[in-house]
Parts: structure tokens; C-alpha cells; sequence
């Protein structure tokens, strides 16, 4: 990969407690280590570990993301929900918005295109998920769904500078299979076409077999990881085979 530093963004989704930061010790030390100016991680947790999670992470170059947030960044009535104010002053830096599993429940563009304007607001950068599912890519609607996922998700947003996009086929999250290499080259660049200067990740089951073949895609800018990201030992590997 040709790009000046790699992002590694690790989403624990619905996964994780108190005990199980211990095994994050593995990989602050390996980051301690490692050249700074290589790569970029940004921890997701679920809501619950921001706090602890920031504790641990603030002598590190770690930063912090959440998974989600309300679409107003002001404080209102809404039970159960977190704006993204709040994420930010617990110490996020990222919010990942637009998941596929979010949109499953019901997100749609304008909603997440609400989320992305208010987190912006906010101050945080936006991890901005986007994907075909398996019937829209044997239809081969795999553009026209980028193409409006992306138009309507950061309508009228002139400044983009914040955004980063994850390309992420939604039949290849936690399914083990990954899009042929050839299918995301082609995929990024329409993305990168559409908004230039814009860093697109990829997202779908990454993990310490399949990175030998995704660290090869040169107009990536870095990977999304969830299940191999829940383990300290598969996400450092991940990030060591990147770079041999
Ligand atoms: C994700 O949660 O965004 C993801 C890509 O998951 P997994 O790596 O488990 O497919």
C-alpha cells in the first residue's frame, strides 16, 4: 500500500466488558514500539467502554471512535440514546455512522445524513459506512447504490475534510467471504471518483489470512475490522502482515 499511513479501525460492535481491555495492553505496547507515522488506530467500543476505554487510551496514539449516534447534538428527551456531544466529551474523536447493521434496523440515508451533519457539528470525524447487499450486487446495482448511498448520506455537506469513507459489502461483513480484488479496486475508485480526496477503507471480514491480499489493493487507505479486531493477538497481526 502506497498511502502515507494506514487506518486500522477496530469496531467491537456489541462484544466487550471491563475485563476484556486488560488484553489491550498488547496492543499499546505494540504501538509504543512500532513507527508512529505508519499507521493510524482508532478503537470503537460499545458506549459502555468509552470512558474506561479513553483512560487507557490517552497516553497513546490510539484514538477513540463510538458506533453510532443521535441525529441532534443537542440534549433532548430521547431515552437511551447518546448524542454526539456526549460522545465527544467522554473523548471520541471518530463515530462510525451508516453501519449496515444499523441500516438493517431501520437507518435510512436521510437519518444517517442527519447523524453525520450533527457529529460534524460536534467536532468528531465521521467513519461514513456504505455497501451493496448480495441481491442489489447480483443485480450488479453495486454503483447505483454507492452512488445514492453517498449522495444522500452527505447531502449538503460542503466540507468533507472530516469523512472518511468505509466501503464496506454488507454480504461480506462477518460472513468470512471478501469481494475479489479486482471488484474493490474498481469499487474504491468510483468511490474516490465521486469525492476526490476522499480515503476509502475496506470492511468485510479482514482478517489475518485474507490482509496478505487486501494490504496489495494500492488506492486503499485502510480497513475496518470487526470480529479479528475483538482479539489483541489477530488485530496486531493483522496490522504487522500489512507492512511485510
Ligand atoms: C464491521 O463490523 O464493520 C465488519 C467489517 O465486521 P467483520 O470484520 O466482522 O466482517
Amino acid at each position: 500500500m502506497t498511502n502515507k499511513y494506514i487506518y486500522f479501525v477496530a469496531n467491537w460492535k456489541m462484544f466487550g466488558n471491563l475485563k476484556t481491555l486488560n488484553s489491550l495492553n498488547k496492543v499499546t505496547s505494540f504501538v509504543k514500539k512500532s513507527k508512529r507515522d505508519k499507521f493510524k488506530i482508532i478503537y470503537c467500543p460499545p458506549a459502555t467502554l468509552l470512558s474506561p476505554l479513553n483512560d487507557i487510551l490517552k497516553k497513546t496514539s490510539i484514538k477513540l471512535g463510538a458506533q453510532n449516534s443521535h441525529e441532534s447534538e443537542n440534549y433532548g428527551a430521547f431515552t437511551g440514546q447518546l448524542n454526539s456531544k456526549m460522545l465527544k466529551a467522554v473523548g471520541a474523536r471518530y463515530v462510525i455512522l451508516g453501519h449496515s447493521e444499523n441500516r438493517q434496523l431501520g437507518e435510512s440515508d436521510n437519518l444517517i445524513n442527519k447523524k453525520i451533519n450533527s457529529s460534524i457539528k460536534s467536532g468528531l470525524k465521521i467513519i461514513f459506512c456504505i455497501g451493496e447487499t448480495l441481491t442489489q450486487k447480483r443485480k450488479k446495482l453495486t454503483k447505483k447504490i454507492l452512488s445514492q448511498q453517498i449522495t444522500q448520506g452527505l447531502k449538503k455537506i460542503k466540507n468533507k475534510k472530516n469523512i472518511i469513507i468505509a466501503y464496506e459489502p454488507v454480504w461480506s461483513i462477518g460472513s468470512g467471504v471478501i469481494p475479489k480484488k479486482n471488484e474493490i479496486v474498481e469499487n474504491v475508485n468510483f468511490i474516490k471518483d465521486k469525492i476526490k480526496g476522499i480515503k476509502v477503507l475496506y470492511g468485510g471480514s479482514v482478517n489475518g489470512k485474507n490482509i496478505n491480499l487486501l494490504k496489495k489493493i494500492n488506492n486503499l487507505d485502510g480497513f475496518l475490522i470487526g470480529g479479528a479486531s475483538q482479539n489483541s493477538n489477530n488485530f496486531i497481526d493483522i496490522i504487522k502482515k500489512t507492512f511485510n
